[in-house]
């Protein structure tokens, strides 16, 4: 198998996984972006043939401390798509952002079975990239915990009984904070979050709730769904991570901890479930699961997410690049919290549909798109 960002979050819990089961996973190559320290002791650990840096730096720094194994090296913007395109038997994408989308498509077009954790590649590529998943016979398994909850949900029935999808988001640090709170909000009080450990992109969006746009988004693409039968809902334990309501008026939901192990063991482990260290839960002791809708004045980029996708392929995709770039720049303190959803909304204003893509030309297109973003960033500072 091959990991796509082995050094982030979701590497890190996947070795986890990987460690509790060596008979059954051979840890083939990895992908990252600079840290070659980390890969260095991965590469020790399981072996690796090959590994991707994005950071040229960072592959010499490896050549000159080689893990003692054999171990082909590639670097550059292409290299983390060259891994993902050896053949394996699964690849796990979980990089962080569009800078995932080369990657995934990569594996895809040679055939390769996807855990797919990167959401933003199918929020980018829409339905093509899926189609083209399709063609080509390749399975996508869902690895991130709501996709994968609707995911495990839908064995329980046809996609045709799908009476509608809930997804459920934790509400993230500022779920009861008020609106001035937000607006004064510091990327410490915004990483702080409730329940999941993350990367920094990821848990912002958690806080903006951008996270459950995205998700909405890639959820309606991956279950073809019509976005308006997806309905979002607070837990803000977390504990009930999504479900399926079938036209019988069945709900059929997955519930665990909190832990993203669970999701990426079965990601990785389907069509069979296998041990991932995460304890079961104690409904008992639980006591009780509460849920409450989403404050839309408080949360406005889920409605923008929503928006998008009335646009067509193209507002998707410009939602997730001005979200990139106002969650950079907040996180550099350059812009405030509640400045994070005004750029996306002016960007979506003002690019409307025009960054349309087709797959092959959707690493471009995103590229460009990213670059507008970054000058609406500018405008907005001045
Ligand atoms: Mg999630």
């Amino acid at each position: 198998m091959t990991i796509l960002g082995a050094s982030g979050s979701i590497g890190t819990s996947a070795l986890a996984f990987l460690r509790l089961h060596p008979d059954e996973f051979r840890l083939q190559n990895i992908a990252v972006n600079s840290d070659w320290k980390t890969a260095v002791e991965i590469c020790r650990e399981f072996g690796c043939g090959a590994v991707a840096f994005s950071d040229a730096a960072a592959a010499a720094e490896f050549r000159k401390n080689p893990p003692g194994t054999p171990c082909e090296v590639f670097e550059g913007p292409g290299a983390s798509a060259t891994i993902a395109s050896m053949p394996v038997d699964v690849v796990l994408a979980a990089i962080s952002g569009s800078a995932g989308l080369p990657s995934v498509v990569a594996a895809v077009n040679a055939g390769n079975r996807l855990a797919l954790a990167n959401k933003e590649p199918v929020v980018c590529a829409g339905r093509a990239l899926l189609e083209l998943a399709k063609k080509q016979g390749v399975e996508v398994i869902p690895t991130d915990s709501e996709h994968s909850a609707i995911f495990q949900s839908l064995l329980a029935g046809k996609p045709s009984e799908i009476a509608s999808i809930l997804l459920t988001a934790s509400g993230g640090p500022f779920r009861t904070s008020t609106l001035e709170q937000m607006r004064a909000a510091t990327p410490e009080q915004a990483l702080n979050h409730p329940n999941w450990s993350m990367g920094n992109k990821i848990t912002i969006d958690s806080a903006t709730l951008a996270n459950k746009g995205l998700e909405l988004i890639e959820a309606a693409y991956l279950f073809e769904q019509d976005p308006r039968t997806i309905e979002v809902v607070v837990n803000p334990s977390s504990i009930l991570h999504s479900a399926v309501q079938f036209r019988d008026g069945s709900m059929i939901a997955q519930l665990g901890k909190p832990d993203m192990r669970v999701a990426i063991g079965y990601g990785l482990s389907w069509p069979d479930r296998l041990e991932t260290g995460v304890e079961p839960i104690s409904l008992a002791a639980l006591g009780a699961l509460q849920f409450e809708p989403v404050d839309v004045e408080r949360f406005p980029c889920l409605g923008l997410a929503k928006a998008s996708l009335a646009s067509g392929t193209g507002g998707p995709l410009l939602f997730n690049a001005a979200n990139e770039i106002a969650v950079a720049a907040f996180l550099k303190g350059r812009i405030g919290f509640m400045d994070i959803p005004a750029l996306i909304e002016t960007c979506l204003e003002l690019g409307g549909n025009r960054f349309a893509a087709s797959l092959d030309d959707v690493i471009a297109v995103n590229a460009e798109a990213l670059t507008f973003c970054r000058s609406q960033l500018m405008a907005r500072a001045d």
